[in-house]
């Protein structure tokens, strides 16, 4: 009887999978909302909601990956394939720090050129430039990408990556973690569900927190969704290194997958739904971050009411959902007035959630920045002049960076 479960979760006490089932199918939307709603309350008391400034940047969209729900990628070789130069990096760091931003996410696709000792110099000359600044960068397929190119295990990846500055693994990659759905997926060469994981098992072992997410909405069941929540529980039940837990639906347009298969995006109560049993089932995280950027700021206001207690990172650049089709922008007065509109007390935060201060354009004079930037304009593929300092794998990237010889007299 879900009852019974509405109760035990009332209670206080842990679900199982059966009981999870159970609820996401047949408990009303409202009391799912209810449920979750308690849960933050207990967790959060005093109404605080949180954000963070940052700036998303994606450093390459190169990727030999080619999953079938992506519409970021550009294959090796491709005339649109670009790689940012180190010079624009700290443009955009420039312009975070200015509207008050404290760290990048910075993700990428699997680019066979850029070499580990790319990032270790990228790392060591941004904190060399901006000790302050944080990285939260690299989820974990592409850590394991980078254990496979450099033929180092996953553990001694991430000793050199933190050794040259990175701060935090952010959770993206995560998709579902179950492999039927990554195959059908056509995550061929991403990272496992175990090496998903292991990844960020080994990420808490050195000390470093992150972030678990989950995308929903593809070709997976319903079961699946909670297999993935259970599997993540898990981990946090050993290492605890989860700071918060991110969900947003799949966006088809321009994809494979969504054409392939005429799937549709997943409704508002299916969002707000999943929403809800994640902060049932995953009793161990802290935070529950809403996914505004893909469902928009309304949806986002009724995320804190299902569960969530952190309205995520305010949108100066967005390349990967927005190749997709999702076009939602909020600068940090649009995200401080959802938050207070909702009745909630706005905070700014860090990557570990703690709190900075209130926002950032009562203390000072900001740039508002409405205008959403991207990693490059479009048709501009120049290659940075650093580049011709590394390795490159494919036969077009070494193609690329033969250096002119000086003609012999
Ligand atoms: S989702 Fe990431 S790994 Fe997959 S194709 Fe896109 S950029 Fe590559």
């Amino acid at each position: 009887m879900v009852q019974d479960v509405i109760d035990k979760v009332r209670a206080g006490e842990r679900i199982d999978s059966a009981e999870a089932l159970e609820l996401y199918r047949d408990a009303p939307t409202p009391v799912l909302g209810q449920l979750a709603d308690a849960i933050r309350q207990r967790k959060h008391p005093g109404g605080v909601v949180t954000y963070i400034i940052d700036r998303n940047v994606n450093y390459t969209n190169v990727c030999v990956a080619k999953c079938n729900f992506c519409a970021f990628y550009r294959e090796v070789g491709s005339p649109d394939g670009y790689v940012l130069g180190f010079d624009e990096l700290f443009r955009k760091i420039d312009e975070t720090i200015a509207v008050g931003g404290v760290q990048l996410l910075l993700q990428g696709g699997h680019n066979p050129d850029l070499p580990l000792s790319w990032y270790e110099d990228l790392f060591r000359a941004v904190k060399q430039r901006y000790p302050e600044f944080k990285l939260h960068a690299l989820s974990p397929p592409e850590v394991v990408h980078l254990s496979r190119l450099s033929q180092l295990p996953v553990p001694a990846v991430i000793d050199r990556l933190i050794a040259a500055g990175l701060d935090s693994i952010p959770g993206g990659g995560a998709e579902i973690l179950v492999d039927r759905v990554r195959k059908l997926l056509h995550c061929y060469g991403k990272a496992t569900s175990d090496e998903w994981l292991d990844v960020m098992r080994h990420a808490h072992r050195r000390g470093l927190r992150t972030t678990a997410t989950m995308m929903y909405g593809t070709l997976e069941t319903d079961v699946e969704r909670i297999e993935h929540m259970m599997r993540l529980r898990d981990v946090q039940d050993d290492t605890g290194g989860f700071t918060a837990f991110i969900t947003w639906s799949f966006q088809p347009d321009h994809t494979e997958l969504g054409a392939s298969q005429h799937i549709t995006e997943a409704t508002g109560v299916d969002y707000l739904r999943t929403l809800a049993l994640s902060r049932i089932v995953l009793d161990n995280f802290d935070n529950l971050q809403a996914s505004w950027v893909t469902q928009g700021g309304k949806v986002g206001q009724l995320s804190l009411a299902y569960g969530a207690n952190d309205m995520g990172s305010v949108m100066i650049e967005e390349n990967v959902v927005r190749a997709a089709g999702a076009s939602y922008c909020m600068d940090e007065l649009e995200i401080v007035r959802n938050i207070e509109d909702a009745g909630f007390v706005a905070k700014r935060r860090n990557m570990h959630y703690e709190l900075l201060g209130d926002p950032i354009y009562r203390e000072r004079d900001v740039p508002r920045m409405l205008e959403l930037a991207t990693a490059r304009e479009a048709g501009d593929t120049h290659m940075p002049d650093e580049l011709v300092n590394y390795p490159a794998r494919s036969r077009a990237g070494k193609q690329l960076r033969v250096v002119p010889q000086n003609p012999v007299n």
